[in-house]
């Protein structure tokens, strides 16, 4: 595939230059100095949230600005990568599908300044969101690991709690990290791991790839960018980070120790309960000059996209790869860009609306309720999709309801997980008589140029006297 991601007019911007491109289109808010790391941050950038990125000089006193709110719209985050919004999921898919290899630089800017056994508390300015966090929260940490066995690395994002002033409190769904860190563990070891804060939207974007064991991510977001990322050996272990990236976090996660870890407020817009979880110790901090440190607000745009466009990726490929009339798929904001999906199919055969619907289910366990629309519904519109539900959808026919099945632990009407799953075939049925399903539409009406046809400078009563 000659990809999207080597196009010529792409552009894939760094973190200090997509904050440039930002401030220059207007959406970026510079705060006055001073704002307060607990709640008014938080509080600033959501009320700020899709309209305007935001940036905090001095918060609570400290050197380093925080940012937030970076890629809080689908049109941004395909802007930060030089592409058209409905470019976004394919670029994805052809990254995923073709990694570039990372190339390992020396004396990266991310090291340009090494803090040994630093103060977290003190060091870095970390905000407070939600009203019943259990305190400050790292959001946009990068967690990167390698395979004990095969050296591959992972990257992941995981709620980062500042338990202490090199302590970590951190909440590993079973997943990539928590596999490798199990795997050294059970020999009584720990397991190397870097945190990186502040990193490109592309790197971010790929962090959240659902790519199977022994996918590098980094080779994703270089692909992503249209050039193999430039890396760095982390002082302390053989992880590679991204170079460029604003503030690195060296350091373990630590053998048979478990420590109270949340509440946090998460995606559903519910709180992640407290629970005895994984413990990080930092033993290094390395950083660029005049770093800059990026939160992602629970709950908020950038937290439920950055879920989204990475998801629908996955699941698109896996529809596609079984079901011929799969076209493109979407999660709803309502849904929390988790748990609702709609798929847009071109003429399905009979019945097969409802094999896509169960390959949904199975594509990955946060979906709860999905729906199947024809080509002439825009998947991106709520209204539209309603629609297709009130005028295509009979509930005796078109339903599928599979109960107590595997869902999202973080959804609060589940069973600590498990879930029920609803899905809907709104397409038109194959045998309908075509007339029945004959949309409105009045002939020309696209074609008319009102600039043309309204008169402007007419009034009522002129119009009525003529
Ligand atoms: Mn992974």
């Amino acid at each position: 595939m000659n990809s999207l991601n080597q196009a010529k007019n792409r552009r894939d911007y760094n973190l200090r230059d997509w904050l440039e491109r930002l401030d220059k289109t207007d959406r970026l808010a510079i705060l006055k100095p001073g704002t307060r790391l607990e709640f008014e941050l938080a509080g600033i950038a959501n009320r700020l949230d899709g309209t305007q990125a935001t940036y905090f000089p001095k918060a609570d006193g400290h050197d380093i600005p925080v940012v937030s709110g970076l890629i809080s719209d689908r049109r941004w985050m395909a802007e930060a990568l030089g592409l058209e919004e409905h470019e976004l999921v394919p670029a994805l898919q052809d990254a995923v599908a073709n990694p570039l290899a990372s190339v390992t630089i020396d004396s990266p800017p991310c090291q340009e300044v090494v803090h040994d056994n630093p103060d977290l508390t003190k060091l870095l300015p970390i905000p407070t969101h939600n009203e019943h966090d259990s305190g400050p929260y790292i959001t946009a940490g990068l967690a990167i690991t390698r395979n004990p066995r095969t050296g591959i690395q992972n990257v992941a994002i995981h709620r980062l709690q500042l338990s202490g002033r090199n302590e970590l409190g951190a909440l590993l769904l079973p997943r990539h990290t928590l596999s490798f860190f199990e795997a050294v563990e059970q020999d009584g070891g720990d397991l190397d791991i870097a945190i990186v804060i502040g990193t490109s939207p592309a790197t971010l974007l790929a962090s959240q790839a659902v790519v199977p064991i022994d996918y590098d991510e980094l080779e994703i977001a270089g692909a992503l960018g249209g050039a193999p990322l430039k890396v760095a050996t982390c002082i302390d272990s053989n992880i590679r980070v991204p170079a460029a990236a604003e503030i690195i976090l060296e350091g373990k996660i630590l053998a048979n120790t478990r420590a109270p870890e949340g509440p946090f407020g998460e995606f559903p817009q519910y709180y992640g309960e407290r629970a005895n979880n994984h413990v990080i110790r930092i033993n290094k901090v390395t950083h660029r000059k005049r770093p800059i440190f990026h939160t992602i607000v629970g709950g908020g745009l950038e937290h439920l996209l950055l879920g989204a466009i990475p998801r629908e990726t996955t699941i698109l490929s896996t529809l596609q790869r079984n079901f011929t009339c799969v076209r493109n798929v979407f999660l709803t904001m309502g849904g929390v860009c988790r748990y609702h999906l709609v798929i847009q199919v071109d003429h399905p055969k009979p019945g097969e609306a409802k094999n896509v619907l169960m390959a949904a289910f199975g594509a990955h366990y946060d979906i709860k309720q999905a729906i199947v629309v024809d080509t002439d519904v825009d998947i991106h519109d709520p209204h539209k999709i309603e629609w297709a539900v009130a005028t295509r959808f009979q509930a005796d026919l078109d339903l599928i309801a599979i109960h107590n099945a595997q869902g999202s632990k973080l959804d609060p009407s589940s069973q600590n997980g498990i879930s029920s799953k609803l899905g809907y075939d709104a397409t038109v049925p194959t045998s309908a008589p075509e007339s029945k399903f004959t949309t409105i539409r009045v002939p020309g009406e696209e074609k008319i140029n009102l600039e043309a046809k309204v008169d402007k400078e007419a009034s009522y009563a002129n119009a009525r006297e003529a």
